[in-house]
């Protein structure tokens, strides 16, 4: 049994197939500021499918972009008195700890929109050539009446994507578009923004557009599986299938997975707000596992508040879970090579801890739209029956196994909290 997904342009839970070598694409962050829960959260979806491609025997080729030029961190670069790249090198340095502390496994590639504008240009010349895009006022727009499908991934409205557009910097009254939703691909740089020559003129490049260039750069035309958080739907993928059809006349991609996003206590996570829970705060206080399994304990499509007792819970669950790990460690080693195998058919070891039904749950739960929540369920679960003395020599060993198909390395020592 394949596993299945949820795909956001179908709509559905479906069978996922890709071939041995997956191309996957997750849009990547803007390095202005630390890496929050919101992030975490949705990394860590793709971390755990990832984790389990592969044990199904594929290889996953994963690059998640880096957008190092944008609307977001010139501000802020601005505002700090720095230089964006050196803003941007130290975010990307703090993120990645971030997440590498989080056991994340790092991407194959992470292009970097400053290091792709030949890239860019070169699509934006293809898109003003093919008609689907125009010169106005120093930038270049995509034509969206040249792409009837715009709208087909969101399957929102016109007068929704307007609404949505106006709220996420997409400025659908600007008065040198032909129409509201055209967007972007190339716009003047202000005075001290950063500047690169052009044949249609000097500027920097728009959002949407590096996403499709380093797509197309590093995969080709289509991907087997596009990824992001729910807020990337619309306008960022919509617009990147719209630049990337017009030109290659393919599909994008032939997977959409899209992870919710996270509230804190209440409301909405935001910089606006001021609310926001960074990683690495939490990361001073607690054991950066207990973080992966209190944020992993909510489905990758559920949105959810992150309360502060979450942390306990991960803390409480990864107590049980290296209490019961750790039962493989004393008397006769059930962890490596040496561990007994066949003992479930031995009625002396038919205790309450026969791994394997267990096993068969997590994997299950995996595969039936990444149901992580599930899956510790039963992680938990086998926990328990080591703890309540289920004699059976394999099950530590096993529960070690599984846990690392979430990411969680039961060998390694718990830290003093
Ligand atoms: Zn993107």
């Amino acid at each position: 049994m394949p596993i299945r997904l949820y795909d956001t342009a179908r709509q559905e839970i479906v069978p996922f197939e890709p071939p041995r070598l997956v191309r996957m694409y997750v849009c990547g962050i803007t390095p202005y500021d630390s890496t929050h829960l919101g992030h975490a959260a949705t990394y860590l979806a793709y971390d755990v499918l990832i984790r389990r491609l592969e044990e199904l025997g594929h290889e996953v080729s994963l690059v998640r972009n880096v957008t190092d030029v944008d609307d977001s961190i010139l501000p802020k670069a601005r505002q700090l008195g720095v230089n964006y790249l050196e803003l941007a090198d130290a975010e990307m340095a703090r993120f990645r700890s971030d997440m590498e502390a989080l056991g994340m496994r790092p991407p194959v590639a992470e292009p970097r929109a400053t290091e792709a504008v030949p890239q860019i240009i070169d699509l934006v010349e293809k898109l003003l050539a093919a008609g689907h895009a125009y010169r106005a006022d120093g930038s270049v727009y995509f034509d969206v009446s040249t792409f009837p499908a715009y709208g087909a991934l969101s399957r929102l409205s016109r007068e929704e994507m307007v609404r949505i557009a106006a709220e996420r910097g997409g400025r659908p009254d600007d008065p040198a578009k032909r129409h509201p939703l055209d967007f972007t691909l190339w716009q003047r740089s202000a005075p001290d923004e950063p500047a690169w020559d052009a044949p249609f003129g000097p500027g920097r490049p728009g959002w949407h557009i590096e996403c499709s260039a380093m797509v197309l750069a590093a995969h080709g035309p289509t991907l087997d599986l596009h990824g992001g958080g729910t807020d990337l739907i619309f306008p960022h993928h919509e617009s990147e299938i719209a630049q990337s059809t017009s030109i290659t006349g393919q599909p994008l991609a032939r997977h959409w997975m899209h992870s919710a996003m996270v509230a804190y206590e209440g409301e909405k996570m935001s910089k606006s707000l001021g609310n926001l829970v960074f990683v690495s705060d939490l990361l001073k206080v607690a054991d950066p596992r207990a973080i992966r399994l209190a944020l992993l304990r909510h489905h990758y499509r559920a949105g959810f508040e992150w309360f502060d007792t979450d942390l306990d819970e991960g803390r409480a669950l990864l107590r049980r879970l290296m209490a019961a790990a750790a039962r493989g460690t004393g008397g006769v080693s059930a962890i490596g090579a040496g561990a007994a195998k066949g003992c479930a058919s031995d009625p002396a070891f038919g205790g309450g801890a026969d791994p394997r039904p267990f096993a068969e749950r997590v994997r299950e739960a995996l595969d039936d739209d990444l149901d992580v929540p599930r899956a510790l369920d039963a992680l938990d679960d086998l926990a328990s029956a080591i703890l309540s003395g289920g004699d059976h020599r394999d099950a530590p060993a096993e529960l070690i196994d599984l846990a690392r198909l979430v990411g969680v390395d039961l060998t390694v020592a718990a830290r003093t909290e």
